[in-house]
């Protein structure tokens, strides 16, 4: 059975009731951004929404400068607040502003590499997605990467974005140089051997330290992966979680709720034939998952017994195909998301403990929890910093529902064992608490002071983050 097919089959009882907005995912009713206005100056103002339709504002002025000089003096010579923006997936409000946004669209790309070192420097706007195809052909791939391919490089390593792997770590510890554009104008290179502080600072910076408009980064062979998914009962996955971690190149598990079977997925490098991925059937699972949500929340024994019922013969699928189709999925089903990195030893404990929460106290939420592993590594506000690999754990809400409730009541849950969110996605730690989690933080704050005494690239939001409001 396919994911695609979730209540057909067995659950036909369900299937006569009408798909209702499955064509679209239901984006049609994304929250509406405030409307656009003319200002004094006679300028348009356009508004700005994050991907989830959670976070918006309505910026005096939205500037793609096509150069370094042209950055530097936007940035030296503008006034209020200035904020920097990749591709709006954070949930977070690292972005808004009703200021100045700043986007790097314009510095895209594969700028140069050393077939040798398998390195490459690449412009801090590039899409990730936009990657794959020119590092391909230069022989390299990035060590590793998030779910989707949509979010900018620059963007990505701001939040410490990362996948999965026991012995891959985020995004930004493929980073060896980097240059950022300071709010006084000044351009900066750093690397672990040149300023070498401000690159440890740099490379997760929450956009708080300058403008980044190029990195440089220590990639492997480009190859073939191997993927495969898979459905298991929860509590056998669970069992087997560490062994899977350490005999695959990339591992996770979704953890559907209301249910007793989970999902697993491995990534491993192959030379064995091409078999593409075939057409995305993660949307489709998560809306018939909705559905019977919409149907059944109140009954939830006929729910499980459904859902355990259409997953019972699921078949694996197996796809092989250069890594970057391979890695990034189709995210389609809008949602707001909390994640938390967790010391490993406590990852399967919180989760049972998490999932356990949400099904007796949250028989609205129908997204699947996601869990992954990541190496450690020593950037200052990197959630990775001072362990040898971290473990994680996302809980998500549809975009249309309130995602607070749940994010609240799951938040305490993450607090004993000193757990870090991931800087993008929903918290709600204060800067004491997070001076306490991360050995460096305060040094990140007086850096931030130091290279932007004015506090221009500081909105509200990192403001209060950062300990200054
Ligand atoms: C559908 C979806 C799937 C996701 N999957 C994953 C996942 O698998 N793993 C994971 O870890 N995260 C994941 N995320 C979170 C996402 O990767 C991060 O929030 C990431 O930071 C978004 O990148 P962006 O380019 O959209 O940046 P934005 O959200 O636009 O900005 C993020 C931060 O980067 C700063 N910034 C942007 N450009 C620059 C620049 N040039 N210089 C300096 N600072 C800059 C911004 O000021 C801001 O502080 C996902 C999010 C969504 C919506």
């Amino acid at each position: 059975m396919k994911r695609r097919d979730l209540l057909t089959g067995s659950a036909g009882l369900v299937l006569t009731m009408p798909l209702a907005g499955c064509d679209d995912y239901g984006a049609a009713n994304m929250p509406q951004p405030p409307a656009a206005v003319v200002g004094a100056d006679g300028q348009r103002r356009l508004p700005w929404q994050n991907w989830s339709g959670y976070q918006s504002s309505l910026p005096e002025r939205r500037l793609a400068p096509a150069s370094e000089d042209e950055l530097a003096r936007l940035l030296a010579d503008s006034r209020g607040t200035i904020r920097p923006v990749g591709s709006g997936h954070s949930f977070t409000p690292l972005v808004p502003t009703d200021d100045t946004l700043i986007s790097l669209r314009h510095f895209s790309g594969l700028l140069q590499h050393d077939p040798q070192a398998l390195t490459a420097t690449v412009g801090g706007g590039s899409r990730l997605g936009s990657l794959g195809e020119p590092l391909h052909a230069a022989g390299q791939a990035l060590i590793n990467m998030p779910d989707i391919d949509a979010q900018t490089l620059a963007g990505s390593m701001a939040t410490a974005t990362h996948g999965t792997g026991a012995q891959l770590g985020a995004l930004h510890t493929a980073a060896i140089a980097l240059r950022l554009v300071t709010p006084t104008g000044e351009a900066l290179d750093c690397s672990p051997s040149l300023r070498p502080e401000l690159f440890a600072a740099a490379q997760v910076s929450l956009g708080a330290l300058g403008v980044i408009t190029q990195v440089t980064l220590q990639n492997v062979p480009t190859t073939r992966m191997k993927r495969r998914v898979w459905v298991e009962p929860f509590d056998e996955l669970v069992e087997r979680f560490d062994s899977l971690a350490a005999a695959h190149h990339s591992f996770e598990m979704y953890c559907i709720p209301h249910c007793d079977h989970a999902v697993g997925i491995t990534i491993d490098p192959t030379d064995e034939p091409l078999q593409p991925r075939g057409p995305e059937q993660d949307n489709d699972a998560v809306m018939d998952l909705k559905r019977l949500r919409d149907l059944l929340a109140w009954f939830p024994a006929a729910r499980r017994w459904l859902i355990n019922m259409a997953l019972q013969d699921y078949q694996p699928e197996v796809a092989v195909d250069v890594w970057h189709r391979i890695f990034p999925s189709s995210r389609a089903v809008r949602f707001n998301e909390m994640e938390y990195h967790l010391p490993r030893e406590t990852l399967l404990p919180t989760l049972r403990e998490v999932r356990q929460r949400l099904e007796q106290r949250h028989p609205g939420v129908f997204f699947p929890m996601e869990i992954r592993v990541v190496r450690g590594d020593d950037a200052w506000l990197s959630p990775f910093q001072g362990h040898d690999t971290s473990g994680s754990i996302a809980v998500h809400r549809y975009y249309e529902e309130d995602p607070l409730p749940l994010f609240r009541d799951v938040e305490p849950l993450y607090q004993p064992m000193g757990g870090r969110p991931h800087w993008g996605k929903m918290h709600s730690l204060t800067p004491q608490t997070l001076a306490d989690r991360y050995p460096r933080f305060n040094d990140f704050v007086a850096l931030q002071s130091r290279l932007d005494p004015q506090g221009r690239l500081l909105n509200p939001y990192l403001r209060t983050l950062l300990g200054h409001g």
